[in-house]
């Protein structure tokens, strides 16, 4: 038993029948790496890069009132490709917009900031941000080991991902793009987004949110944002089902990777990897060495059968409790 608490306290992400789930750390810039190494990540799956974009000064570089310039953001991100020579490390490029306001991005009059010019879409309004932020990328990645990969939040269409794979390409990004899947609409076609970009990150803290037309931020309205919904689990089934049809990957950079049984699911889904808080990676590493893959695909066949998030969940905890 010590063996096995040892095994799973460290070391990769893997099923009891050896399916390998990469276990990953989310990040908000390089002071949170160490958690991250100490909590055994194989690497980084998001690394949400607005800390150098919001104030105050000094948090990143940047008072806010302009975006940061190429060589304060080079050494941010070089510093974390540096803590993982082995690993991947996943970069968002800036998430901000009307709910998250900058100085110098549109300014805010939108009416429904949620619904409004935020994510890939203020990037795509202001090219020269999103570039300075890729160039930055491309330089920092230079000569390391590191597999480097780029992707955008709230990609919504084709187009979208086609824009933002054309501006990598431009930038001189070696490095592999992605997109977040975290409207319906992607997940839906997800396919379709794949023919321009590599791979795919499910964000389900935003995906629950607009697939429920619920506030994420609003606590009356908490019980639809639960990730165990059916529903949000048909759309991460849609997307990694999509992926793997064209051979490409799939994780899951949300808060429901998290969850120790949830994780279970998602890897059932076909979900390739998950990303979360340094400190969830021990528990789910634990839990994922407990249960077979096939295991995991019966959680997620029950879960999905559900019709209740609370009636998912207890679908699932009887499955992979041997039930
Ligand atoms: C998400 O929406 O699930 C996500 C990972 O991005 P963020 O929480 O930064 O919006
Ligand atoms: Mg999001």
């Amino acid at each position: 038993a010590d063996r096995r608490a040892a095994a799973a306290a460290v070391g990769p992400g893997v099923t009891s029948d050896g399916h390998r789930v990469p276990l990953l750390a989310n990040i908000g810039g390089p002071a949170d790496v160490p958690a991250a190494l100490a909590a055994g990540a194989e690497g980084v799956g998001l690394f949400r890069t607005e800390f150098l974009y919001f104030g105050p000064e000094g948090a990143g570089g940047s008072s806010g009132a302009e975006p940061p310039d190429e060589e304060t953001q080079r050494a941010a991100y070089r510093q974390v490709f540096e803590a993982f020579p082995e690993g991947r490390v996943v970069v968002r490029v800036l998430d901000a917009g009307a709910d998250k306001p900058l100085p110098f991005l549109r300014g805010a009059d939108e009416p429904n900031p949620a619904l409004g010019v935020r994510g890939l879409r203020a990037l795509l309004e202001r090219p020269d941000i999103l570039d300075t932020q890729l160039r930055a990328l491309a330089s920092a990645a230079e000569g390391l080991p590191v597999r480097a990969e780029v992707m955008a939040p709230m990609v919504a269409d084709r187009a979208e991902a086609r824009a933002f794979a054309v501006a990598c390409r431009a930038a001189g990004l070696r490095a592999e793009c992605g997109a977040m899947v975290e409207i319906p609409a992607a997940a839906l076609r997800a396919r379709a987004l794949l023919r321009e970009v590599a791979f795919l990150s499910i964000g389900t803290n935003d995906l629950a949110q607009y697939a429920f037309a619920a506030d994420r931020q609003l606590g009356a309205v908490a019980r639809l944002q639960d990730p165990w919904q059916p529903a949000l689990l048909d759309l991460v089934a849609a997307a990694a089902e999509a992926a793997a049809a064209e051979g490409k990957g799939c994780g899951v950079c949300g808060e429901a990777a998290a969850d120790r049984q949830l994780a279970c699911v998602l890897t059932g889904l076909g979900v390739t990897s998950l990303s979360m808080g340094a400190s969830a990676i021990p528990g789910v590493r634990a839990t994922l060495a407990r249960h077979t893959r096939a295991q995991c695909g019966r959680a997620a066949a029950a879960a999905r059968a559900a019709d209740s998030a609370d009636d998912a969940r207890a679908a699932a905890l009887a499955v992979l409790s041997g039930e």
